[in-house]
């Protein structure tokens, strides 16, 4: 309500919609629009602000595990909660991008922040101060995560599989351009790593377009891997080994 007053919008008018039904009345001071989200509905009603995955699948950023995770003060709130903050900016029913990020990167798996912090970082969505605000608020394990954040990677897959290659100190290089194309990731002097997320290989054009890339490439003296969402989040222990093997076969010059 005090959003719509500041846009000069009035009371009387803010009730005539609210009779009407084109916006809703979620509690006193709280009004929106009825397309708002179930989750949305449930953090005003329990007088807190969504956070974490919950707050970053609302303002669209991609998350795989979203659950209901809230910013709140009040004590009888027994949803999952986080307290030791107060949330001095909001956009909507969330809490702000700090402080988003803050609760994501405690609560989250590393590699999901990761992907997180990538995605933020390739859209600009967070200023160089609000980073600062970010690094100095988290415990040093996730400050390190944070710190790795990068523009480069193009997907969330892509990003999972940086953190996995980092965590097993495989030197890597992405988005490398070869010839008129370009690939995910270069490993060692000659493996290319292509990742196959479901979101962008769902047409038939687009796997056409894959099988000649990959041709060309091999033609070209690459030792090409292709790996899958559910092999990098199901096997990636068997796709390691695979790696490892391609990279100490290539150290033998036998290709
Ligand atoms: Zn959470």
């Amino acid at each position: 309500m005090r959003d719509l007053k500041r846009f000069g919008i009035d009371r009387g008018t803010i009730w005539t919609e609210i009779r009407a039904h084109r916006i809703l009345r979620l509690r006193k001071g709280w009004v929106s629009l009825p397309t708002i989200s179930p989750s949305e509905i449930r953090a005003v009603e329990a007088h807190g602000l969504l956070t974490c995955s919950a707050a970053a699948r609302v303002l669209s950023y991609p998350v795989e595990n979203a659950h209901f995770h809230i910013r709140s003060r009040r004590d009888e709130v027994n949803e999952f909660r986080t307290t030791r903050r107060k949330t001095p900016a909001r956009i909507g029913a969330c809490v702000g991008l700090v402080e988003m990020v803050i609760d994501y990167s405690t609560c989250q798996k590393a590699e999901w922040t990761l992907a997180l912090v990538d995605h933020l970082e390739r859209v600009r969505a967070l200023t160089a101060s609000d980073w600062v605000s970010v690094e100095n608020a988290i415990p040093e394990a996730q400050r390190r995560i944070v710190r790795m954040r990068s523009g480069v990677p193009e997907s969330t897959l892509e990003s999972v599989v940086r953190f996995q290659l980092t965590q097993s100190k495989i030197h890597h290089t992405m988005q490398v351009p070869i010839g008129r194309y370009r690939v995910d990731f270069v490993l060692g002097r000659g493996l290319v790593l292509e990742t196959h997320g479901a979101e962008f290989h769902s047409e038939r054009a687009d796997w056409e377009r894959d099988r000649r890339k990959v041709a060309w490439l091999r033609a070209d003296g690459w030792d090409v891997l292709e790996i899958s969402y559910s092999q990098v989040f199901e096997e990636w222990d068997s796709v390691l080994r695979t790696i490892r093997t391609a990279l100490s076969r290539q150290r033998n010059g036998r290709i």
